[in-house]
């Protein structure tokens, strides 16, 4: 029989999206070999709390979340655990012109492999992950804990955290999102993440205090030559409607519109007027009545720069690897979510299907199977973005016309990425090793 090299204390540094998953699939999958397995996880906040407001899922990031036991979960939630959404309709900004739609649905209306997509808030999504954690007996999750750097021996890997205590485990796994400790002072000093140039004002706005129709069914991209607006319901009765602008900011600028703990009420004051007076300035010269009375009305505006981690940098050492946006945070489109579920639910079953290797095969194995499309999806989230810089007025046009054509020429490639299935796709057999492959040739040598 082989010997089974699976990990038994697993550590995980980070409660977000990816960390959260790789624990639930990790213990499904590896438990069944390793009875006493425990995985902690770590995370730097005393309590759960996340930034940003409302996330889009797509089919591939709903598949996922059902196989992990999330989507029920969040189903119990009721009206809070998200709005449907088939479509994403795309509006100009300028003249209120419909110019196609992203759907969620095929020809006869049903979701991919069953799924449609969804927009739920972030803290609502994070709660119905940890309450799935918090049921599942190997996992344990300890908050107030921030990693600031770690070690490895050769039987083990030492996390160190900023309250001078430190955990061992047999296997680390970075999902310390897009700034991760783990990356920047243990697997790879050399790739901080650096600023896109883009960011993201968010708010929420109750349905109701808007008088004019609404102009989407459930989710629009409404686009300009200033950046674009997402209008979005994120609860199922539909009583809030999601604003988020994705627009153009200088680093510089940066600092002047930031909200930090502990600002005084003066401050606060002008950062919020600054932010309202910025959506205005982009956004209020608009044919749809409901964005005009969106950008016109008194909600308060957060600002979300977004960071990316450059391609090509290092994803593990010999104990250590980093999953989600540790590895690859990219400017986010509505599949970042679903890579960072990719990626736990990948690395869970090749941890398992090559268990009589090293950790070293293990992550090898990973990195090829994962990097290509990785790196595919970094090019073409840039490629995307590179639309919501400032444009002059003829740029700007020629955007909202070349939309329609873009959208169809990437109709057939969205659509086979939503059919993907990390739960099923082939995992490539471990080679031989060297010990097997003399073995195999001796006796082939020695029966001819
Ligand atoms: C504003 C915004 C909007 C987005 N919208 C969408 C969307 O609509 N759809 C979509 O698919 N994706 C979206 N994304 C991207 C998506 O949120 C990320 O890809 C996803 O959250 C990555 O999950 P993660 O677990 O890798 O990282 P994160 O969600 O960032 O989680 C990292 C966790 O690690 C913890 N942590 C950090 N440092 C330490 C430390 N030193 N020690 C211990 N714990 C630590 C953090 O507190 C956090 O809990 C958006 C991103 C942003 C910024």
């Amino acid at each position: 029989m082989d010997t089974i090299h699976l990990p038994r204390d697993i550590i995980i540094v980070g409660a977000g999206i990816a960390g959260i998953a790789c624990a639930l699939a990790l213990s499904h999958e590896v438990s069944p070999y390793v009875p006493d397995l425990k995985i902690k996880i770590y995370e730097r906040h005393d309590i759960l709390s996340t930034s940003g407001g409302a996330i889009n899922l797509t089919p591939v990031a709903q598949r996922h979340l059902a196989q992990l036991g999330v989507l029920e979960e969040l189903d119990r939630m009721g009206s809070e655990g998200g709005a449907e959404v088939d479509a994403i309709s795309l509006y100009s900004i300028r003249s209120g012109r419909s110019i196609g739609s992203i759907g969620f649905v095929d020809h006869h209306g049903n979701g991919y492999g069953g799924f449609k997509g969804r927009r739920v808030m972030r803290i609502v999504l994070s709660m119905a992950m940890l309450t799935l954690a918090e049921r599942t007996p190997n996992i344990e999750l300890i908050f107030g804990k921030k990693v600031v750097g770690g070690e490895e021996t050769e039987s083990n890997a030492v996390v160190h955290f900023k309250d001078g205590t430190k955990a061992v485990g047999d296997l680390v796994i970075g999902c310390d999102g897009v700034h991760s400790a783990v990356r920047t002072s243990w697997v790879d000093p050399g790739s901080p993440s650096e600023y896109t140039g883009i960011s993201f004002l968010q708010a929420t706005v109750p349905t109701d205090s808007i008088s004019s129709r609404i102009h989407f069914r459930s989710s629009a991209l409404n686009i300009s030559r200033h950046g674009s607006m997402l209008t979005s319901y994120c609860d199922r009765d539909r009583e809030q409607i999601f604003a988020a602008a994705t627009v153009q900011f200088s680093q510089d600028d940066l600092s002047y519109y930031r909200m930090e703990p502990g600002q005084d009420w003066a401050t606060q004051h002008r950062i919020k007027c600054a932010l309202r007076r910025e959506i205005r300035d982009r956004f209020s010269k608009t044919a749809i009545p409901c964005i005009r009375e969106i950008v016109n009305s008194e909600a308060d505006w957060m600002l979300y720069p977004v960071h990316q981690v450059p391609p090509g940098g290092k994803w593990s050492t010999n104990r250590v690897i980093l999953l989600g946006d540790a590895a690859h945070a990219m400017p986010p489109r509505d599949e970042s979510a679903a890579y960072a579920l990719d990626d736990a639910i990948l690395f869970a079953r090749i941890l398992v299907r090559y268990r009589s290797e090293p950790l070293s095969e293990v992550f090898d194995a990973y990195e090829s199977m994962r990097r290509d499309t990785i790196e595919n999806a970094f090019k073409e989230s840039h490629r995307m973005w590179d639309r919501n810089r400032d444009m002059g007025m003829l740029e700007g046009r020629l955007k909202e016309w070349l939309m329609p054509f873009y959208l169809r020429s990437n109709r057939d490639k969205r659509e086979a990425a939503w059919e993907f299935d990390a739960a099923k796709i082939t995992i490539p057999t471990p080679a031989p090793s060297e010990d097997l492959v003399s073995l195999n040739s001796f006796l082939k040598e020695h029966t001819a």
